[in-house]
């Protein structure tokens, strides 16, 4: 079985979509893939015309917008379109390991792997599992090129084309869990940042704790200034932030204008010494504009903190500090309220 012209195109098509999934942020499911398949390949002309629309006016193409370009253009009642496109992702694939099978001895083994593999693909829902399958890829094409020149030639789909396949991928899981405005952990990112301390936190019987940051009278900005100027201040915060911050401290956009910072191996007090800092800094600097050097004044913050007790959710250790913060913006803002605070208070 030779290596087919539809095969080697399959590998650039699917590399191409998962291009454009990346790029719009979207989620590596069927009808993300289905529908970018259709657009690179070219073969559905109305949708295309319909993407290139959305990009010449520059309309993010969210999970919707691609869902009704979809049910529009591409899904034709019964939904076959998607069963071809990932028949064509395992028709690539086959397409190796059946040439794979044909050769000899010890290759026939990572034939039948790349074939298990390719039957597997057709079912990955996310990132990760594309990722892993991926992974397993490059390690059976690696001793697939390994094993001759004649092969390697032969077959389009190098572990080159793989590992720059896989970087995508990683790239594009990254991505995902970035905050584009301040480059900090967006909510998915921190969600993840969250389990690995909880169970690094259970491992070394270590607590962690949190501060929830949340800017004072922001709206004001705005209303001042403009929107722009005000995303460039959040921008300008994260940064100050962070600089406070140790190397495997985490900080996240936990919203418009609060951030949740991350603090491992650390108490209340040491959260509090974080928290401290950062506010001294920020009564020190005054914010200028960008443009014209103009003084916007100061901006401060009020803070929560909270520490993680062994095995609560992560929402209950969030909800304290919340409660914390909002307790700072009541009693006069600009002040950091820790959740023992909030504890005297009730038994008071
Ligand atoms: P408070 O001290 O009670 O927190 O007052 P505030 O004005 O900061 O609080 P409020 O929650 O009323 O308003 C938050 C404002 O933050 C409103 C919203 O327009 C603004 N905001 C949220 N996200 C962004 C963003 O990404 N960029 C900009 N420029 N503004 C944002
Ligand atoms: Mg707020
Ligand atoms: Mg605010």
């Amino acid at each position: 079985m030779g290596y087919t012209e539809e095969a080697s195109k399959a590998g650039e098509y699917l590399r191409l979509a998962l291009n454009h999934i990346a790029k719009q942020k979207l989620p590596a499911d069927p009808v993300n893939y289905t529908v970018w398949y259709e657009y690179v390949s070219g073969k559905n002309a109305r949708l295309k015309k319909a993407i290139d629309l959305f990009f010449k006016e520059k309309t993010p193409l969210n999970k919707d917008r691609v869902e009704g370009l979809y049910q529009k253009y591409v899904a034709d009642g019964d939904r076959i379109v998607i069963g071809k496109l990932l028949t064509k992702i395992s028709l690539m694939l086959k397409d190796i390991s059946g040439h794979v099978s044909d050769t000899e001895g010890d290759l026939a083994g990572s034939g039948k792997h790349l074939e298990h593999l390719s039957d597997q693909i057709a079912q990955a829902r996310d990132y990760a599992e594309i990722k892993a399958i991926v992974d397993q890829m490059i390690i059976e094409t690696r001793k697939l090129v390994k094993s001759g020149k004649r092969l390697q030639t032969r077959m389009k789909i190098s572990s080159e084309d793989l590992k720059q396949l896989n970087r995508e991928l990683e790239k594009s899981q990254e991505e995902a869990q970035t905050d584009t405005l301040t480059s900090l952990f967006n909510r998915r990112g921190l969600e993840k940042q969250f389990e690995l301390e909880r169970i690094r936190a259970r491992q070394n019987n270590s607590p962690f704790s949190i501060i929830l940051l949340d800017v004072d009278h922001f709206k004001t900005v705005n209303d001042r200034f403009g929107h722009l100027v005000g995303d460039s201040l959040l921008k300008g915060l994260a940064k100050l932030t962070q600089s406070h911050l140790r190397r495997n401290d985490i900080a996240a956009r936990y919203g418009g204008e609060e951030f949740l910072i991350l603090l491992p191996e650390t108490r209340i007090d040491g959260a509090m010494a974080v928290g401290r800092k950062i506010k001294k800094t920020l009564s020190m600097k005054e914010w200028k504009l960008k443009e014209t050097g103009e003084s916007m004044g100061k901006i401060s913050v009020s803070m929560g903190i909270a520490q993680y007790r062994f095995n609560e959710p992560e929402n209950e250790l969030i909800k304290r500090a919340d409660d914390a913060m909002y307790r700072a913006k009541h009693t006069g803002r600009d002040r950091i309220v820790t959740e023992d605070a909030l504890e005297d208070s009730k038994a008071s």
